[in-house]
């Protein structure tokens, strides 16, 4: 390969973009979701780009390591992987920071996978670079499309109409604390995404209303696939007795209790299939549920934390040869993400559930044209080269400005939450 195209120089930009009130197991969002886009350029000009956090550590981690991809050339991925891994060594966690991650569901925190998250937040931008070289989508890059789009789901959230501290005019969706404002919401996202499969993150009101939520959905949206994710929040037993209530309705069952045991616990008694983002997030949790004879049966990967999309395909073999589904976690995010994981989606014969998105709970964008187009709730898998993505930058810069302003610096929904209720502990599980 001619010198020109070796990588020059690497630029990470951490952004902020307006969050709504959603509710969770471990709070409430903040105002502002935090990212960071990078941008790989090589001696020729060309730019990769990619989108991943933006919390503090993972700002560290990426600048820490950006240094090693300086000459390597686009196409040395494995390289980089090495070099990354020797650079970004995750600090050794005392006992209460282990445990503080536990209940934490802020990505950017997970020290423990700061390698994978580095090398596919390089990954990615990488085979932008190696897209736009060889005049390919990165579709094809991983072997050629098995779909021509890729489905998601309405991923539905309790929530308040406004932020204690609301620093912007209130978004459109208002409050959604009922059944019946459940069932608005879902009506509201059906009407302009199309999407054909509805997820609820649960785990923050009492069970009881949680499943009432989804009995509307499922009178509302007959024969529509639901899946109901209360983030580990709930004990064995509340989950055992909630999955009664919803007998025949649920697609598959998102982490109802925590940990692997719990969950363990849970499909031992229970004939709807486990899904998880919890328990099982890499390689070796992977092994860890396949040693206890896969209780879990649905892994919900994502790129940013599996180590990218190559990592991914190999997690979808592994999920084949184990018998086990796969389907794509999510996080507040913006459309860089959300094409990146289009491309993966579209190379992943297995993927055979709608994938998650927080994608329609963000009005702003960074990427050239603004907000993507979903039709039927999928979106198209681009052909043109690389991601098909480039960067309004514009939209960078005040996104940025926004980073500059928004006082935050790691997501923290268990603070934000105090600020509604000072005596909110966090403790999990809650119910
Ligand atoms: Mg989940």
């Amino acid at each position: 390969m001619s010198t020109s195209h070796q990588i020059r120089h690497i630029r990470i930009t951490p952004i902020a973009f307006r969050d709504p009130p959603l509710l969770n197991a471990a709070g409430i969002h903040e105002p502002w979701a935090l990212r960071s886009i990078i941008e790989i350029e090589t001696a020729s000009g060309l730019v990769g780009i990619n989108e991943s956090y933006g919390d503090q550590p993972m700002l560290d981690a990426l600048a820490k390591a950006a240094p090693a991809l300086v000459g390597l050339s686009p196409w040395a991925l494995n390289e980089m992987e090495v070099r990354v891994a020797a650079l970004v060594t995750p600090p050794k966690l005392t006992a209460s920071e282990f445990l503080g991650q536990q209940v934490s569901l802020a990505p950017g925190t997970h020290v423990s996978k700061t390698v994978a998250k580095v090398v596919s937040a390089f990954e990615v931008a990488m085979l932008d670079l190696q897209g736009q070289m060889a005049k390919a989508p990165i579709v094809d890059l991983l072997g050629g499309p098995a779909r021509d789009r890729v489905p998601y789901s309405a991923y539905l959230f309790y929530k308040y109409a406004e932020h204690v501290d609301q620093p912007y005019a209130p978004d459109a969706w208002g409050e959604a604390l009922t059944p019946a404002q459940l069932v608005a919401q879902a009506r509201r996202m059906i009407d302009q995404y199309g999407f054909q499969s509805i997820k609820l993150k649960a785990g923050t009101l009492p069970p009881e209303q949680e499943a009432a939520g989804i009995l509307a959905l499922a009178e509302a949206f007959p024969g529509t696939p639901l899946r109901i994710d209360p983030n580990g929040n709930w004990t064995v037993e509340t989950s055992l007795k909630i999955v009664q209530q919803l007998r025949g309705v649920l697609e598959y069952y998102e982490d109802p209790a925590p940990g692997l045991d719990g969950m363990a616990a849970v499909a031992r008694e229970c004939d709807v299939p486990l899904a998880t983002n919890m328990v099982v997030t890499d390689f070796a949790e992977f092994r860890r549920n396949a040693d206890m004879g896969c209780p879990v049966k649905i892994v919900l990967s994502d790129h940013h934390y599996w180590g990218g999309l190559r990592a991914t395909q190999r997690l979808s073999t592994l999920c084949r040869t184990f018998d086990l589904g796969l389907s794509m976690h999510s996080n507040s995010h913006l459309g860089v993400s959300l094409v990146a994981m289009t491309h993966l989606c579209a190379s992943v014969p297995l993927l055979t559930y709608a994938c998650d998105t927080h994608y329609p709970w963000q009005d702003e964008e960074v990427v050239e044209g603004g907000r993507l187009q979903f039709e039927q709730g999928s979106l198209r898998v681009p052909t043109t080269p690389g991601l098909g993505v480039t960067l309004d930058r514009e939209a960078l810069a005040r996104l940025h400005d926004n980073y500059l302003h928004c006082g935050i610096r790691n997501r923290d929904d268990l603070g934000q939450m105090r600020k509604y209720d000072p005596e909110f502990t966090g403790r999990q599980p809650r119910f």
